[in-house]
């Protein structure tokens, strides 16, 4: 067993399970009883004698067996994600059932119990991801709209396989048990619930990320938009803190950061630490202090309410906050030149993390940007790539980059920095996105052939959804704001980088989030 797997099985001490017993009833379900099925909400289970076999709804397989010691539950059952798998009793088993209510209400009065569970379910949620078991199937062509899928749920935690219509076998496997449409994508979810082309929304649906589990019109003390690092940390401070905190975030947990391969320069992480791993356990920490996370929903307008702010989603739903933290971040320029739009999520990409490296392995890329973040992307990408050609406009990166990263990126021998250049357009000879591409670079007129073009240009300020609200804007879009945060608009607050005169890192984005919360404490209290 390695490290993960003891974590994720972890026992019980008398105290754990004498907290536990106070709160739930034992059962005794009969062989082969349904306790839960995939796709529906479940309770947690301590197996007291017999077990439980967690089984694969599409072929009925059983992919994990919890014997008498053990517990069953993951990371999405504190979030009210419906399971991955279905639960099925074995011969003379004994349960000890907790509602999860109950379990939220011991894990908040005992560190201990609090420790183990979240411990063991971030464990079994790594498990599942790695082993690709969960039930969530990726079905389709290796193209822009696998991608999507593929992105979605690999910045969403969520666990995940792939079977590709160039794969005959596995193709077969899965055609067998579920109805697969002759072109296009599909995602087969729990007991082989096809969804044929799904929207993001459908898919996030399918595994219970999403706010459709709340009643039509909901409130709140504090919603908070956007789950970039300043987001999770607003939600973190604020629920921990007593506030009712609802958070809306319209990709993926994380933001920015979140598609970083590795931060090096946030406090306390001395080897670094990967943007997705950071938003993971940031996540971890918002749950386990009652955030409840909606995502993906954009928030598309904000409106005055008698008791504080109307925050309008994309699906028309309402949301009644009496205080409003805008962390909506920036989002990456697009470049207009051709070929760029043609090829995006299939050549050409915003984000180097592991998905799209494994589109490249072995091939040359392309990074355009002299920021840290393409420094970051091409040192990245240099382990999985044959050379990395960074397009900058200036003479040198000095100005731009950290001097740690520039000086890494001017000693590796795999990575090329081709200075005074820039990018006139992209063509690409298939629509493979393994295939290479031409691009040109402009000034030296180099022709580089690469099999991924990452564009790493700066980034405007995601505030449009404000205009109407009369929330105070600098000329370029970002958020003005004056002590602790405050906007023009009394109870709503903004923070990291959508925040006119932010500093654009990590480290800043956390602490802005943290601290507005004093600020919203004392503006709640104060009306
Ligand atoms: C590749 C990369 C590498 C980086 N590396 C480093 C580094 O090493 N060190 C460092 O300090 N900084 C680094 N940064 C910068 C750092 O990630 C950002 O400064 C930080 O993420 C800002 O956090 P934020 O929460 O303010 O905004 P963001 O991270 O931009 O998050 C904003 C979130 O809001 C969501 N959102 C936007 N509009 C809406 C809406 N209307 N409704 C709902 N949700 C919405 C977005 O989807 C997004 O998830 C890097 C950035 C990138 C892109």
């Amino acid at each position: 067993m390695d490290q993960v797997e003891l974590e994720a099985w972890p026992e019980f001490d008398e105290d754990a399970r004498t907290l536990l017993e106070s709160a739930g009833d034992v059962i005794h379900p009969g062989t082969g009883e349904l306790l839960w099925d995939a796709g529906e909400a479940y309770d947690f289970y301590l197996v007291l004698a017999g077990g439980v076999h967690l089984v694969d709804g599409r072929d009925n397989r059983v992919s994990f067996v919890v014997e008498a010691g053990d517990f069953v539950g993951e990371l999405g059952m504190l979030m009210g994600q419906p399971a991955f798998l279905g639960g099925v009793a074995t011969a003379e088993t004994t349960l000890l059932r907790v509602p999860v209510k109950e379990l939220q209400r011991l894990m908040a009065t005992s560190t201990e119990l609090s420790d183990v569970l979240l411990t063991a379910f971030d464990a079994r949620r790594r498990l599942l991801t790695r082993l690709g078991e969960g039930g969530l199937v990726l079905a389709g062509d290796d193209d822009r709209d696998m991608h999507r899928l593929q992105e979605f749920a690999e910045r969403n935690h969520v666990p995940y396989r792939t079977v590709l219509r160039s794969d005959p076998s596995a193709w077969n496997e899965l055609a067998a048990t579920s109805s697969l449409p002759p072109t296009g994508s599909a995602v087969v979810a729990g007991r082989g619930r096809v969804l044929t082309r799904p929207t993001t929304r459908e898919l996030a649906a399918a595994v219970g990320l999403d706010l459709s589990g709340l009643p039509e019109r909901t409130r709140c003390d504090l919603l908070i938009v956007g789950a970039g690092p300043a987001g999770l940390a607003s939600a973190v401070y604020g629920a921990s803190e007593g506030l009712d905190v609802i958070v809306v975030e319209d990709v993926a947990l994380g933001g920015q950061a979140g598609t970083s391969s590795r931060i090096e320069n946030y406090l306390g992480f001395p080897r670094g630490v990967a943007g997705g791993e950071l938003a993971r356990s940031a996540m971890l920490q918002a749950v386990k202090f009652g955030a409840q996370l909606a995502s993906p929903r954009r928030v598309t307008g904000l409106s005055r309410h008698p008791d504080g702010f109307q925050v309008r989603l994309d699906d028309h739903n309402d949301v009644a906050a009496r205080a409003v933290v805008v962390a909506s971040g920036v989002l990456y320029r697009r470049l207009e030149i051709p070929g760029v739009a043609e090829f995006e999520g299939r050549g050409v990409y915003y984000a180097a993390t592991e998905l799209e490296a494994r589109a490249c392995v072995g091939q040359n890329v392309v990074v355009v940007g002299g920021a840290n973040s393409a420094g970051q992307a091409a040192l990245f990408l240099a382990q999985h790539v044959e050379q990395v050609h960074v397009l900058i406009r200036r003479s040198d990166l000095a100005e731009t980059m950290s001097s740690y990263l520039a000086r890494r990126l001017a000693h590796h021998d795999r990575i090329t920095v081709h200075p005074r250049s820039h990018l006139t357009s992209a063509t690409g000879e298939s629509v493979s996105p393994r295939s290479p591409g031409e691009m040109s670079a402009g000034g030296e007129e180099v022709r580089l052939e690469a099999g991924g073009l990452f564009l790493m240009i700066g980034a405007v300020p995601r505030t449009a959804w404000l205009r109407d609200a009369g929330v105070e804007l600098d000329p370029k879009g970002f958020v003005t704001t004056r002590d602790t945060f405050a906007t023009s608009v009394a109870g709503v607050f903004a923070v990291g980088d959508v925040r006119a005169g932010s500093v654009k890192r990590v480290a800043s984005a956390v602490g802005e989030g943290s601290v507005v919360v004093s600020a919203v404490h004392a503006y709640l209290g104060g009306r």
